[in-house]
């Protein structure tokens, strides 16, 4: 089956008796043992729940996995696949991540005596330089949150299998519709499914994928153990979500495209990070491993004050953190995402007072572009 169609039917196998079109919602905690010593195929809802079990054979089917672990957030995936690796373990990870993997890293998994490496992944020779012994894993957002620093999945991949560590791909930016991680010989994928697959801006989700059963079985265990598992309706929403991935996902692009070329033709905006441009330095990488350059356009403007009456003037953007949904979102990574990161290394890296960053929706993208207009008046 093709992407679209498996978005609909991956999963169609495990059907009820009753020929339910959508998965029901099996809210029920707890489940009936068959006999004495005779386990039924669900036991208790934290290790599984049907309703679960459906939407995680479809996200597996999706970035061609083994298995797929539903979790309460994208941060609780993340936090839980670390719990596989134990102290001393040292990580290298790109140095543009989201705010709250960064605090993971930075401030939880380093008290715990792991050591990380921040580095620009889309260096693959910088990556192999700064392996040691204690090295068990490369950790890489691509495009990047919020630069759209662009890393080369299989020659990570490569470098990963050399010296027998992890590859572990954060996907929330393109979804597995635009890039499949595992493909290009990634070992875990995760996401954020608050995000794109989820889609609509009202549920928390996360996902960890894993290319093998051994993986499967560790995370499994750690899963099941931790308890960070999604709810019944949430699982509900994120399926519902995912049926429209595809479609919305080519709009969302479309979109972005057009808002990305207008705002590079703005005279107060300073700089346009988006990979779609043939002169981003990651434009070709992205071309050989992704179908689609997503939603995601960070941008520099002349000043603070310009940034922020933007941000007091938008209209059919809105104000918020988060992206990924059916809503156009805008937001001051300086106050929001990245406000835990030290203004020096913030500024050095470019996210400055006048940085902006948007998720592009789904309106009409002329209404969009109207938008800002009125909103870059002062
Ligand atoms: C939002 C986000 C996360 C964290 O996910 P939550 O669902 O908010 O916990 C992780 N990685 C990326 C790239 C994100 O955008």
């Amino acid at each position: 089956m093709e992407f679209e169609t498996l978005c609909l039917h991956a999963d169609d196998n495990k059907k009820d008796e009753w020929g339910t079109i959508t998965t029901p919602i099996c809210q029920s905690a707890t489940f009936v043992h068959k006999g004495v010593g005779v386990p039924s195929e669900y036991s208790y809802s934290r290790l599984s729940n049907p309703t679960r079990t459906h939407l995680e054979n479809t996200v597996a089917a999706l970035e061609g996995g083994f298995a797929a672990f539903a979790f309460s957030s994208g941060m609780s995936a993340i936090s839980t696949v670390m719990k596989l690796f134990k102290a001393p373990a040292h990580i290298i990870a790109s140095d543009d991540l989201y705010g709250g993997s960064l605090r993971l890293f930075r401030n939880v998994n380093a008290a715990d005596g792991f050591t990380f490496d921040f580095v620009d992944t889309g260096d693959a020779a910088k990556v192999k330089s700064l392996i040691r012994k204690e090295t068990v894993a490369i950790y890489c957002e691509t495009p990047s949150n919020p630069l759209m620093h662009v890393s080369d999945i299989a020659e990570l991949s490569e470098i990963a299998k050399q010296y027998g560590l992890l590859l572990i791909v954060d996907n929330t930016f393109l979804t597995p519709y635009y890039q499949r991680p595992l493909r290009l010989g990634a070992d875990i994928v995760i996401h954020s499914g608050t995000k794109y697959l989820g889609g609509h801006n009202d549920t928390l989700a996360g996902f960890a994928v894993v290319a093998n059963k051994e993986l499967a079985e560790k995370l499994g265990y750690l899963y099941k153990t931790f308890g960070a598992c999604l709810a019944p309706f949430d699982c509900f929403l994120i399926e519902r979500g995912i049926k429209t991935l595809p479609l919305r996902m080519d709009k969302i692009n479309a979109n972005a495209a057009e808002i990305a070329k207008w705002l590079r033709g703005r005279k107060e905006v300073k700089k346009v990070y988006f990979v779609g441009f043939e002169d981003h330095a990651g434009y070709a990488v992205s071309k050989k491993q992704s179908t689609g350059f997503g939603g995601m356009i960070s941008f520099e403007v002349e000043n603070r004050a310009l940034a922020e009456n933007i941000l007091r003037k938008v209209k059919v953007f809105q104000y918020a953190e988060s992206l990924g949904g059916v809503e156009s979102l805008i937001t001051y990574p300086m106050l929001q995402t990245h406000a835990d990161v030290p203004e020096e290394e913030r500024n050095a890296r470019g996210i400055t007072e006048a940085f902006l960053r948007m998720s592009v929706g789904i309106e009409n993208v002329n209404d969009l572009i109207e938008d800002l207009k009125q909103a870059f008046e002062l």
